[in-house]
């Protein structure tokens, strides 16, 4: 590349990096790549799904400039006096947790500096450690409230819209076939409940919906195991006597939910 073509990138991927940097306290080099455009938000949701074998080919560039990029990146988070964070990318798929891959190459140290998350300095040290966790955290499971009928790709059943299903490599899956049919879902509103409810659940999927309005998937709620919603119920209302006197009903309303679920009628729409 030549010498303008070069400092015309090097000032692209440093805006890109300062931007992002200012809006979230960290940036990562996947942040990079959208931000410049070289790497579309679909491609990259695909990847997470496991439906691509790495990221790389979701890349408009070939691996030196790709490579180039990583350089600028790596040297201005240097400057920056950033702390370099390794985060664990897995694939958000039903199988066992599996690393996902960067590059086509698969090179040990190329995957590393694709994965390190680069914190600001500025954070006190304590939000950096939330953030630290956040980062480690496990990718949550998604499940999607269609828009359209479809078949499960496994059991060949037919799932008419209004029907929850999970992308496995980009083709559904019913809820039997994903392992997750023995959940339970409950509507978003009660965030006490809700929260407690997943961090008793061993297993858990986030319910999205894809709205035609805002053209974004927006959470609807949560799919949680029956027992640790009772569970969270009985805590919420014995942490809050005001409540005492209300019948339990958490676990039967949200049975309710799931039921209404399978019968709604869906409109035409994304997924
Ligand atoms: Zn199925």
């Amino acid at each position: 590349m030549h010498t303008r073509g070069r400092e015309r990138l090097e000032q692209r991927v440093i805006r890109a990096a300062e931007s992002v940097l200012e809006d979230q306290k960290y940036v990562s080099a996947v942040d990079i790549f959208l931000r410049i455009g070289w790497l579309n938000p679909e491609a990259l949701r695909r990847w997470r799904q496991g439906g691509v074998r790495c990221l790389e080919e979701g890349v408009r560039a070939n691996l030196r400039k790709i490579s180039l990029v990583m350089a600028i990146f790596r040297r201005w988070a240097f400057r920056r006096g950033l702390k370099p964070s390794e985060t664990s990318y897995l694939k958000r798929t039903k199988g066992p947790r599996e690393e996902l891959t960067f590059s086509k190459s698969g090179s040990p140290e190329l995957e590393r500096s694709c994965r390190t998350h680069y914190i600001s300095p500025e954070l006190s040290q304590r939000k950096q450690a939330i953030l630290r966790e956040k980062l480690h955290r496990q990718p949550e499971f998604v499940v999607f409230w269609a828009r359209h009928p479809s078949r499960c790709f496994q059991c060949q059943e037919e799932m008419g819209s209004g029907r929850l299903l999970f992308l496995e490599q980009g083709e559904p899956l019913c809820l039997g076939c994903a392992g997750l049919d023995h959940l339970v879902f409950l509507p978003r509103g009660d965030s006490n409940l809700t929260r407690l409810a997943r961090s008793y659940s061993s297993r858990y999927a986030v319910v999205v919906r894809f709205s035609r309005t805002r053209k974004r998937y927006e959470r609807q709620g949560l799919l949680v195991e029956t027992q640790a919603l009772g569970r969270a119920e009985a805590e919420v209302r014995s942490q809050d006597s005001s409540q005492k006197g209300e019948p339990k009903g958490a676990v039967r309303r949200a049975k309710a939910a799931m039921e209404a679920l399978e019968v709604s009628e869906g409109r035409a729409g994304g997924f």
